[in-house]
């Protein structure tokens, strides 16, 4: 269950973005803000059971549609062959592993500006109206370099 502060703070998302307010919508989007977690849709059923027990994965799937839709949440390909779905409320950008498909969190100060100047590099070039971007960086991941046995020299070229 989602915390009293993130119950308000999402409602006023969906406010903010003219979406009308459901329970559905409300609790899948409190559900997407209070974990770091990057679920399917399938681990957003198993995590909702108790709250919305009898919602099926279409709906969560539609619900998610529209929330991608007003750019709230952002859809992920870690290459497992399903989709995962981020709330997208602070600027960050994914680190994905070539080999488990783990995708964690990656931000720093100075992140924003890096997209700023992408995205107006992006204009400059292609003639594009910008309306955002989406970055994603592949590599392997800690626990696989370990289990693979790459030592961390390896990547020293
Ligand atoms: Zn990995
Ligand atoms: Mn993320």
């Amino acid at each position: 269950m989602a915390s009293n502060a993130v119950m308000e703070e999402t409602l006023q998302v969906l406010k903010d973005h003219k979406l009308r307010v459901t329970p559905q919508r409300h609790i899948i989007l409190a559900y997407l803000v209070s974990h770091h977690n990057h679920p399917t849709v399938e681990t957003i059923r198993d995590g909702l059971g108790k709250e919305l027990p009898n919602i099926g994965s279409s709906t969560i799937y539609n619900t998610l549609n529209t929330f991608v839709d007003h750019h709230l949440v952002v859809e992920l390909q870690n290459g497992d062959g399903s989709t995962h779905y981020d709330y997208f409320g602070s600027p960050h950008y994914h680190a994905i592993c070539t080999n488990c498909g783990r995708i964690v969190d990656v931000t720093y100060p100075g992140f924003s500006d890096t997209e700023k100047s992408l995205e107006k590099k992006t204009a400059e070039i292609s003639g594009y109206m910008i309306s955002g971007n989406h970055m994603e960086v592949y590599g392997l991941c800690p626990e696989c370099q370990i289990k693979l046995g790459i030592k961390p020299n390896d990547n020293e070229k």
